[in-house]
């Protein structure tokens, strides 16, 4: 089963509540990680999440350690390029550790859509 990592900043979660929505098929076969509230919201809207830290607490570092030790096939993040956010040093690790260990990172749903359908169950 693909482990995918779900993460969104807070001008984006509905953004991504509707993404997993619309794609319903392909998240439900899915072992879903995410950070704190984002999985609150996950979890709202009917599916299993495993919860990490809130990302300004440490979840996307918690991520960030998941992509180094090679547990997870997938990442949607999708990032408010509009806003300011505390934890952007952790953002910039996960970003670049993707790049490292070449993990699928998807930052909008245009791209993350091209991720899904690029899998064999997409
Ligand atoms: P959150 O963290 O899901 O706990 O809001 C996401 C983030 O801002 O990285």
């Amino acid at each position: 089963m693909k482990k995918i990592a779900l993460i969104a900043h807070d001008g984006k979660k509905a953004e991504l509540v509707s993404f997993i929505l619309q794609n319903r098929n392909y998240i439900e076969n899915a072992e879903l990680f995410a950070t704190g509230t984002t999985g609150k919201h996950i979890e709202n809207a009917g599916f299993n999440v495993i919860r990490l830290l809130s990302g300004p607490l440490g979840g996307d570092a918690q991520i960030a350690s998941m992509v180094a030790e090679k547990n997870i096939n997938m990442i949607i993040f999708f990032r408010d390029p509009l806003d300011k956010h505390p934890h952007e040093p952790d953002v910039q690790m996960l970003m670049r550790l993707c790049d490292v260990h070449n993990i699928p990172l998807a930052t909008n749903p245009a791209s993350a859509k091209l991720f899904l359908k690029g899998t064999s169950a997409g």
